[in-house]
């Protein structure tokens, strides 16, 4: 028996930092609308939004070399790299708003200005990072890289990788001071209360498990109140399916054409993090290293000073791994599920062509502590295996679709938009480089869903993100100005001091 019935105009699910960004700029947009969100966990942002289970990282392509690849002329292609940083600048312009509205008291709450740099061993990497480093630092997006090749000036940059190093091979570094640590954990939270504040109808503890079209246009989402047991039905005029992993169900229960030849394949991970003080002083940089060879991007490995629980921590990793659960808290049978006589054909070409990296997933699972401590021991010659503990990280879903360029069962790395044709329903698949370009994937959402109101709301779009529409790149000026605006009120440019 259908204990509640309700009519809405959106329906948010999940409380990732994806609804959390779609809610508050919806209720910046239209106050009016009604919003409700079903969220299946007892609080927000505690899937792949939280802290623990992501790597915190603000993708900017300051320091991710898998943004930049080497092109068969030898050249660097920088596209991705200024595509990933164009759509940074909207996320620090969006949280910029939301503190002088005073939605968010302290920037520092969220966000921490942290050293992002590249760091490779060996000739032929060193000559890439160079290389890199030349296209990079004549595109006025990533004014202040430096580069430097020379064991002192890494010393001083990175002291606890230069400590006790002894390989005579090349190594070589480049830095950049404007890079972040982001907590969109605690973000996510932030938002939710805010949310709360405005009256959307929040609801922890429920499980969507069905969507529905009516008759009359609508969505009926069919929600489980994991307290009471009751089933619920809550229709609604839009609906955006922010489930993180657990999207992909939710998008083919939906019935909508779109679905179709859709895949997802899931890839766990685990960080490394140091419990010993002395050392997490000795480090205060975001490090990422060169991908091994035939190792997904996102298993690039990296060293990271991060700002959790009110202190400052050290983590290695992420090690990629697998289960076939799509969420930390899904089912072991959420991969089994997942193929439908519609996306067979899909599944089984990605899986064909994706042996390598079954393979790799499978070896990165067995591979022991001592194993893990050999990798990090390529960043900290001396980290000792007693000073470091393993913590189970997130879970990401790697979209599988058919492609002009990849064919059948092309596995992507990215963030996939899949909205119903009239724009009434919206998803969100994929993972990187994910939370940090949530403003601009969300307002691709409203932009695809909503094109009846967008001149009416661009004045206010603009108000949020003034370099809306607009090419950073070619705007210098402009450039300059969300620069040191988002630094300011992002209080990026104060020195390290509360936290430590
Ligand atoms: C190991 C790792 C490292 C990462 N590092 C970075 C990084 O450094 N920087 C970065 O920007 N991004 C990073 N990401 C990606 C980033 O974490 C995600 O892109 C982002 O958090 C996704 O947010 P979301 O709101 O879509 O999903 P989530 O945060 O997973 O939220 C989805 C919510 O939906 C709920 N839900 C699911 N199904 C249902 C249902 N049927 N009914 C009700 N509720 C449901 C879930 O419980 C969950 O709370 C990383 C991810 C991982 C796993």
């Amino acid at each position: 028996m259908n204990s509640v019935d309700t009519k809405t105009d959106v329906i948010l699910i999940g409380a990732g930092i994806m609804s959390a960004t779609l809610g508050t700029i919806l209720k910046e947009l239209v106050p009016e609308w009604k919003i409700t969100m079903f969220e299946k966990l007892a609080k927000a942002g505690e899937e792949s939004s939280n802290e623990w289970n992501n790597a915190g990282t603000g993708h900017a392509a300051l320091c991710e070399l898998n943004y930049t690849t080497e092109k068969s002329d030898g050249s660097i292609d920088i596209s991705k790299a200024i595509t990933v940083n164009e759509n940074f600048q909207i996320s620090m312009q969006f949280w910029s708003f939301l503190v002088n509205r005073k939605l968010i008291d302290n920037p520092k709450d969220f966000i921490m200005p942290m050293p992002h740099i590249s760091l490779v061993q060996g000739e032929q990497n060193v000559n890439f990072l160079k290389k890199r480093f030349k296209a990079l630092s004549n595109n006025p997006l990533f004014a202040g890289m430096e580069f430097s090749d020379d064991p002192e000036k890494l010393k001083e940059w990175l002291p606890l990788v230069m400590k006790d190093r002894t390989s005579k091979d090349p190594i070589a570094a480049t830095k950049i001071d404007t890079g972040t640590d982001v907590n969109f954990g605690a973000l996510t939270r932030m938002l939710f209360e805010h949310l709360e504040s405005e009256n959307v109808d929040i609801h922890y503890k429920h499980s969507v498990n069905d969507i529905k079209r009516t008759s009359d246009g609508l969505w009926e989402v069919k929600v489980r109140n994991e307290q009471s047991g009751a089933i619920e039905n809550h229709t609604a005029k839009f609906v955006f399916i922010g489930g993180g992993g657990g999207s992909l169900h939710l998008l083919q229960k939906s019935g909508i054409p779109e679905r179709k030849h859709i895949g997802g394949f899931p890839v766990s991970g685990l960080f490394m993090v140091c419990n010993n003080p002395d050392v997490i002083k000795l480090h205060h940089a975001k490090v990422y290293g060169k991908a091994k060879v035939g190792a997904p991007p996102m298993s690039v490995p990296h060293l990271d000073t991060r700002y959790i629980d009110d202190k400052k921590s050290l983590l290695f990793g992420p090690f990629a791994g697998f289960t076939p659960k799509f969420l930390k808290t899904g089912s072991m049978f959420d991969l089994v599920t997942s193929v439908k006589p519609y996306n067979i054909l899909t599944m089984l070409a990605a899986g064909a062509k994706e042996m390598s990296l079954t393979k790799y997933l499978i070896q990165q699972v067995m591979l022991s502590k001592e194993q893990r401590m050999e990798e990090l021991r390529e960043f900290i010659p001396n980290a000792k295996t007693e000073e470091w503990d393993l913590v189970v990280a997130g879970q990401r879903v790697q979209v599988i679709k058919d492609t002009e360029t990849g064919g059948k069962g092309t596995l992507q790395f990215g963030t996939e938009v899949i909205t119903g044709e009239d724009g009434s329903i919206a998803a969100l698949l994929g993972a990187s480089p994910g939370a940090s370009t949530a403003a601009n994937v969300m307002l691709e959402i409203i932009n695809k869903c909503f094109p009846q109101h967008m001149k009416e709301w661009e004045p206010k779009i603009k108000e949020m993100i003034p370099s809306y529409g607009l090419a950073l790149m070619d705007n210098p000026e402009l450039l300059n100005e969300v620069h040191s605006s988002t630094a300011k009120t992002l209080r990026l440019r104060e020195k390290e001091s509360v936290l430590n």
